[in-house]
């Protein structure tokens, strides 16, 4: 049976002044720690890198370009939430388009535009429902079978990595939910010139008063920032080596050999891991076997700029090596130096495989040759690439996971063991998300605190 706070009592030689342990020192380990802290808890940081912020890092090079993992946009409600605002600029331009048929479609009026798109659409809608199994079902249920087929259905299997018939309809928890509300403030942002935010938090509502922002020195800086209030509390080169749970009741984890002890712990590491990290209960033993998508993404350097037509150049044809292509200094002129450009293409793999093992030089050969289809003169402009490689990048929502994700999104099944962050919620959610549900979590975690000392 799951034990719950009500029903469990604490472990011997455990108090509530020991500290909350956090794995993990990423946005959000960060924002759990800072949470916390600012509520009087104490808290230890374990992190195993030399350095804080995870997949949220960011890298200057030598030759004056920046890149994340990823590109980071953020909204002026969370720059505003950690108190970056004043290292935030808001962005002057930032927009998504597909590239379909030789030309590109801006996202979303070029979309409702393509007679092909709106009357397949409308097919589905007029059809009697039917069971929706799969993400693929729920594609081509929603957006009918053109739309479904050639943009929808492509995209999610490049990016997971699973064909869509054996992935969950959950996928499509994160795409905007309305598309009457994602027209509206598609309109807002063409009216107020602002770059309005669609589709990156769901935790709070979308409104043409939220709009992008890139933090100055990316957002690996604002989690320095985030990272100052707590700095006597992290530890850093400090993998946790595992959590120790007794009588259903997290405990403590051991770093370096040694055990210590915790009045709660929170985890920030994949879900996974988190399954081996455990010991003392195999309560977790189920997501030992979830699995994530990893990813290379191929920061592609060129002389010019405004060589894609838009900040985001989603590319579902299939022969295209990669799914995305993103061109930052559009938004953040400074990420390159002035009359040069970088543009990352993403790239879904395996550890292992022929793209994960590929060169650099060659990963950037087999992008700037597909590229030519979309800038004709790449291969000209091009002054070499920078590649990142990640082994955890999305959680693949396979159909089978789907009892144990449900079960593990209520609770870990664990007293006093709360796994949050991206990986760790084994959850499609950018940083907004991460930072609201961290909170909410802590809130919980908190009332959880003040039923036990009752008690
Ligand atoms: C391609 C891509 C693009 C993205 N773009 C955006 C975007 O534009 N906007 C946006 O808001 N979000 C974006 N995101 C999401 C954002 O990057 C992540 O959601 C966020 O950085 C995850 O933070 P986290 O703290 O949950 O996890 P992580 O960043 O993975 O942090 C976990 C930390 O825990 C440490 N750790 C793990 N195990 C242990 C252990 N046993 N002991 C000690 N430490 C441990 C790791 O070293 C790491 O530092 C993007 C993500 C990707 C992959």
């Amino acid at each position: 049976m799951r034990a719950t706070a009500a029903t469990s009592t604490r472990a011997v030689g455990q108090s509530d002044d020991a500290p909350v342990a956090i794995v993990g020192a990423g946005f959000a380990g960060l924002t759990a720690g800072g949470y916390l802290r600012a509520h009087g808890v104490p808290v230890r940081v374990y992190e195993a890198s030399s350095q804080v912020a995870g997949l949220a890092r960011s890298f200057v090079d030598d030759d004056g370009f920046s890149s994340d993992f990823g590109a980071h946009f953020i909204t002026n409600r969370l720059a505003a939430a950690v108190g970056f605002s004043s290292h935030c600029e808001p962005v002057p331009r930032y927009d998504e388009a597909f590239w379909l048929g030789a030309r590109s479609r801006e996202y979303p009026f070029g979309i409702i535009s393509s007679p092909r798109f709106v009357t397949s659409a409308l097919a589905a809608k007029l059809q009697r429902t039917r069971a929706v199994d799969s993400a693929a079902d729920w594609f081509r249920k929603h957006y009918g079978r053109a739309l479904a087929d050639d943009v929808a259905i492509p995209l999610t299997e490049a990016w997971s990595g699973a064909p869509a018939s054996e992935l969950s309809a959950a996928v499509a928890e994160k795409i905007p939910a309305s598309a009457l509300q994602t027209l509206k403030l598609g309109l807002a942002k063409r009216i107020s010139g602002r770059m309005v935010a669609i589709g990156y938090c769901r935790e709070l509502h979308e409104s043409p008063h939220v709009w992008h922002v890139y933090p100055r020195g990316g957002v690996g800086a604002m989690c320095e920032h985030m990272a100052q209030p707590l700095c006597d509390h992290i530890s850093t080169r400090s993998p946790v080596e595992s959590i120790v749970v007794e009588d259903g009741r997290a405990t403590g984890v051991c770093v370096a050999g040694q055990f210590e002890s915790a009045s709660a712990v929170i985890c920030t590491s994949p879900v996974h891991v988190l399954a081996k990290l455990v010991v003392g209960t195999d309560a977790l033993q189920p997501l030992a076997t979830f699995r994530y998508r990893p990813m290379v993404f191929v920061n592609l350097r060129f002389e010019g700029r405004g060589l894609l037509p838009a900040v985001v150049l989603w590319t579902p044809e299939r022969e295209a090596p990669f799914f995305r292509l993103t061109e930052t200094p559009l938004s953040a002129p400074w990420l390159a130096p002035a009359g040069k450009t970088i543009i990352t293409a993403d790239i879904g793999c395996q550890v292992g495989d022929e793209i994960w093992c590929m060169s650099d030089e060659e990963l950037g050969g087999r992008c700037v040759e597909a590229l030519t289809r979309i800038i004709p003169d790449a291969t000209q402009r091009y002054l070499g690439c920078r590649v990142l490689r990640t082994p955890l990048a999305y959680p693949v929502f396979l159909r089978c996971y789907e009892s144990e994700r449900r079960r593990f999104a209520a609770s870990s099944g664990v007293d006093g063991l709360y796994s949050i962050g991206r990986n760790g919620e084994f959850a499609h959610i950018l940083l907004e998300d991460i930072y609201w549900r961290t909170r909410r979590t802590m809130r919980k975690l908190m009332a959880e605190r003040s039923v036990a000392s009752a008690c």
